[in-house]
């Protein structure tokens, strides 16, 4: 069968690598794809995936059998829902079911209606009540712009006044909708469930680093290395996961006519009254997939197939239990801010092997050189025996890549390591 990966990141990297090696795949297609997801099939970055009606028509030129969306921006857009409606298989929510990641307040409302375990909250279309109700409920509390914000519309405040100031800021343009939250204490983690509509299984744990710099200092980024499994998920949480969050929001979906399809990214924060919902996103994560994908021992394609056709029900995916993947975001000096682009990097074959991963996201190819072309632009990730030995092995290897144009985090899966060492 011919696959067309649509996304251009790591995760479309890790994806592209995993799916290429499907007894399944016979042909792999991405758009746009990068330098390191053309190692896997055949790039094509030609294809204007906002056109909806030019991918369905090149799916059915190259008799495409499974479409695979990463990014969140298509599947908002509905392109899952424009080619079904045009015979083609597509595996992700549709618009409507991706309101799960494209609108916080629906999830918000979702999680009141299903009784799934979440921050209290309010909704707010103006300034005046929302101001009101942050003085009455006091700080710490959280204001969150409503719509697609990539992790820029979320404030902790810890004064009143910072809440004060983030929702005047929100509320400066026209037409914003608003949640106020309460603040959860405990520590994060993200649970991944690859659904039919109906049922979910376990696609595994993971913790990430948001903040630019060591010890979660400066700020947000799209995320700067990330480990699986999260062990402080227990089975026991896990289970309650399931059950208590991801069956009720499949149920609450359901029966709002969007069943839910696709790949369902929980961000938690296990609090001392157990696992809550802070935010789902309706994809792979990224950088996630890029430790997600090394794990996975099973075949990702007949998953994703059962998936579409909405039976689960014979699928299991196996996960090597004893092994832990840990990835280490390379990104160009500047990052998040402006960065220069053109960098030459060089190194990164020989990082390579034994285990070791190194997915590109912002590189460009040119004249047999692999250049930076972005803000994040290489995971270099390495499975272990633990997340203790998959660090070590995945810094050995960024020591092997040379651009010194490049930065990282030297600490990412601190928290696991101080676990594995008790
Ligand atoms: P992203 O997709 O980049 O994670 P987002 O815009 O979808 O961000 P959230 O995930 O809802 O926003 O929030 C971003 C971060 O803010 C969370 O990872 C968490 O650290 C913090 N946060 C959000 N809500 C709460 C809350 N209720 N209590 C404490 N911290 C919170």
């Amino acid at each position: 069968m011919n696959i067309l990966l649509i996304g251009s990141g790591g995760r479309e990297h890790a994806l592209a690598w995993r799916l290429a090696q499907s007894p399944l795949c016979t042909r792999l297609f991405t758009a746009p794809g990068n330098p390191g997801t053309a190692r896997h099939g055949t790039n094509r970055p030609d294809l204007k995936v906002t056109d909806h009606a030019a991918v369905a028509a090149f799916c059915a030129a190259e008799s495409i059998g499974l479409v695979v969306v990463g990014p969140e921006a298509p599947l908002v857009a509905g392109l899952v829902d424009d080619l079904k409606a045009a015979g083609i298989r597509a595996f992700g929510p549709t618009r409507d079911a991706a309101r799960l990641e494209g609108s916080k307040g629906f999830t918000k409302d979702l999680c009141a209606a299903c009784n799934i375990p979440t921050a209290a909250f309010a909704r707010f279309t103006e300034l005046e009540p929302a101001l009101a109700y942050v003085r009455q409920q006091g700080a710490p509390i959280v204001v969150k712009a409503d719509g697609l914000a990539a992790g820029k519309g979320v404030t902790v405040a810890e004064t009143v006044d910072q809440a004060e100031d983030a929702l005047t800021g929100l509320f400066a343009e026209p037409g914003a909708e608003v949640v106020v939250e309460e603040c959860l204490f405990g520590e994060e983690a993200s649970f991944f469930a690859l659904c039919d509509g109906t049922r979910a299984i376990s696609l595994g744990t993971a913790q990430d680093h948001k903040r630019v710099f060591d010890g979660d200092r400066g700020p947000n980024t799209g995320g700067m290395g990330a480990y699986s499994p999260a062990r402080v998920v227990t089975p026991e949480i896990e289970a309650r996961v399931m059950a208590e969050i991801i069956a009720p929001t499949l149920a609450g979906m359901r029966a709002r006519g969007c069943p839910f399809t696709g790949i369902l990214y929980a961000g938690l924060m296990l609090t001392a009254d157990g696992p809550k919902l802070i935010e789902y996103n309706t994809r792979f994560g990224d950088p996630e997939a890029q430790v997600l994908m090394p794990r996975l021992a099973s075949d990702l394609v007949p998953a994703l197939l059962s998936a579409c056709e909405g039976d689960l029900s014979g699928v299991s995916l196996e996960f090597d239990p004893h092994r832990a993947a840990l990835t280490v975001v390379m990104a160009a000096a500047g990052y998040p801010g402006a960065v220069v682009r053109g960098s030459v990097i060089r190194g990164v074959d020989a990082a390579e092997g034994d285990g070791v991963h190194v997915f590109q996201a912002g590189t460009r190819a040119e004249d047999g050189q692999l250049l930076a072309d972005g803000g994040r632009v290489l995971a270099v990730t390495a499975v272990g025996d633990s997340v203790t030995d998959a660090k070590a092995r995945a810094y050995a290897a960024v020591a092997r890549i040379d651009w010194p144009e490049g930065f990282c985090r030297r600490d990412i899966g601190f928290r696991a390591v101080a676990r594995e060492a008790e």
